[in-house]
């Protein structure tokens, strides 16, 4: 088990490479059986409680909590804290609030190879905002992601959901999974999506000098 560091409220975990982000899962962390029913509407689980799904009616995967037990995962986020930290626009790494000004709040955008108009402009994120002194040790520590991501401040909120989505296995009560995508809400097809990540469109974007 890592030992956590103490700063203020907030845990913050060390792994080998540093601290640990706040929204990375932990090998302890375990996906939980979690059987799913096709409804009317879309998909449910056969035990479904009122934890399985939020405000906005989304199902979410199951996954056991346990931070700082095993070995960190940096490249999966946990779905309650990827969704905690986006709701409420924390830092992805400290998990204190993500820098904000009049400009919008922090992010750090990969690089697209395929830009649309006005990019990143209506980008749907999954990786939640920094704070300025997260997002400065996040480029500086590792070249290639410095290399492959921008610093924008942008305007956004909470669009939709990214996991696995289901469609109707009719006659059988058995959804079939068609793969993961990224569902808006106002896309009937939210309802049949096993959510693991929550989506935030950004809005108004200005490029950032993390150095300035
Ligand atoms: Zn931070």
């Amino acid at each position: 088990m890592a030992s956590p560091v103490v700063k203020a409220d907030k845990p913050v975990f060390r792994g080998p490479r540093g601290p640990v982000p706040y929204v990375a899962r932990w090998s302890a962390e375990e996906v939980l059986p979690a059987p799913l029913v096709e409804t009317r509407q879309g998909i449910a689980y056969a035990d479904e409680s009122s934890v399985d799904r939020d405000g906005h009616r989304l199902l979410w995967t199951r996954v056991s909590s346990c931070p700082g037990v095993g070995e960190p995962l940096y490249r999966q986020m946990h779905p309650l804290r990827q969704r905690r930290a986006m709701r409420r626009l924390l830092c992805q790494v400290c998990a204190r609030p993500a820098d904000h000004n009049e400009d919008g709040t922090l992010w750090l955008i990969s690089d697209q190879p395929h830009r649309w108009p006005g990019w990143p402009r209506r980008a749907q994120m999954t990786q939640p905002p920094l704070c300025l002194r997260c997002a400065r040790i996040s480029v500086r520590a590792c070249p290639s992601f410095n290399r492959d991501h921008l610093a924008i401040r942008a305007h956004s909120f909470v669009s939709g959901a990214w996991g696995g989505l289901y469609a109707t296995g009719w006659p059988n009560r058995h959804p079939l999974l068609t793969g993961a995508h990224t569902v808006q809400f106002d896309d009937p097809r939210i309802q049949w999506l096993q959510a693991d990540q929550l989506t935030r469109e950004l809005t108004d974007c200005t490029y950032v000098d993390l150095d300035a």
